[in-house]
């Protein structure tokens, strides 16, 4: 339901224009995009991770749409710079996170016939091939199963076989994946799959680019490759030194295999509760140019003084339309929950919409 209020709020300012009123106050310079994966979209009822993929049709009106609206698609360095500048043009920087293999096989021509700049953030788990994406771990279990027995925390056994159930099933279990505890979430969710017969190096093998396909991307001139962790976790979650260890030993996996050490990075999840100061303080300390959230907002000079804080918006899947990346873009929706977060002075997580546990 959360869904369909965000879109009638998105179709409201659309449809009465009132984002182009308040553009000058709220969109900043700029904003930086959020994507996952780029294919057509699967015809199956139950698609829980439906939020975290775009079709390429989309993609291409999009990128389209930037050019006729005068719109700049600018590179992470580059925005810095503008921002830096105050340099006058509307622009956005397209990410991509996690390293789907339809990242390259999808994206990248359209990305080259467009001629536009974008990054890959690549948690380095996924090319090693030692990982279980527990979002898409637990979408298989449910879509092949008329009932799934969680038992790693709050023990619980539950039906899915209508679409409804699967998709209850889902949120439930979800949130008991993300309570767990970051470092038990892998050997919890790698017994699920044996339970539930999800071959998790299939999956991962079938989704995720290996090494030689990180590589083609990368010899792109458009493309940047950026860190995101080994693991996929929250940092903010993890001590000093395990956060610390996670981003490291990325860098270091990237470098080893591309030759070049990253200087751009997003925070897995990446909204608040899940990330914090301490990691804000902890990329800017291992020398990131920037480091990017998935909390929604647009870029301002003020930007700039915490790059390695940086708003996104999500090019969601649910959301496949320009009048509605126009609208976000305006900073319009945005507003409204950053000032009243200002006015409680509150810090309390609120989730990015649609509340999504895998998003970045
Ligand atoms: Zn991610």
């Amino acid at each position: 339901m959360k869904r369909a209020v965000q879109k009638a709020v998105l179709r409201t300012l659309g449809a009465t224009r009132l984002h182009r009123l308040l553009a000058p106050f709220t969109a900043g310079q700029g904003a930086i995009l959020t994507m996952h994966r780029v294919r057509p979209a699967p015809t199956a009822a139950f698609r829980p991770n439906a939020h975290l993929e775009i079709t390429p049709e989309f993609l291409d009106h999009q990128l389209g749409w930037f050019r006729t609206k005068g719109v700049d698609v600018v590179t992470l360095d580059e925005a810095l710079a503008r921002l830096a500048s105050s340099a006058s043009g509307r622009f956005v920087v397209l990410t991509l996170d996690d390293g789907y293999r339809d990242n390259l096989e999808i994206a990248l021509p359209l990305f080259e016939r467009h001629r536009v700049p974008f990054t890959v953030f690549v948690a380095t788990g996924y090319p090693d091939r030692d990982a279980n994406p527990w979002w898409m771990t637990l979408e298989a279990a449910i879509a092949r199963s008329g009932r799934v027995a969680w038992t790693a925390s709050e023990p619980v056994t539950l039906p899915t076989v209508t679409t409804e159930e699967k998709q209850n099933a889902f949120n439930t279990l979800a949130a008991r994946v993300e309570s767990l505890p970051e470092d038990t979430q892998r050997a919890a969710m790698d017994d699920f799959a044996v339970r539930h017969g999800v071959d998790v190096a299939a999956l991962v093998a079938d989704a995720f680019m290996h090494w030689d396909e990180v590589r083609t991307l990368a010899a792109s001139p458009l493309a940047t490759i950026g860190g995101h962790t080994v693991n996929h976790p929250a940092l903010g979650r993890l001590s000093d030194r395990r956060a610390r260890e996670e981003v490291v030993s990325g860098a270091d996996r990237l470098e080893e295999e591309l030759g070049r050490r990253p200087r751009h990075f997003a925070y897995p999840y990446g909204y608040p509760g899940k990330i914090g100061e301490r990691d804000y303080r902890l990329l800017a300390e291992l020398g990131f140019v920037t480091a990017v959230r998935t909390t929604p907002g647009t870029l301002t000079a003020v930007s700039a003084a915490t790059p390695t804080a940086l708003p996104r918006i999500s090019l969601n899947g649910y959301f496949q339309e320009p009048r509605y990346t126009d609208v976000l873009l305006s900073g319009a929706p945005f507003a409204a929950s950053a000032l009243k977060r200002r006015l409680s002075g509150s810090r309390r997580a609120s989730r990015p919409a649609p509340a999504s546990a895998s998003s970045g």
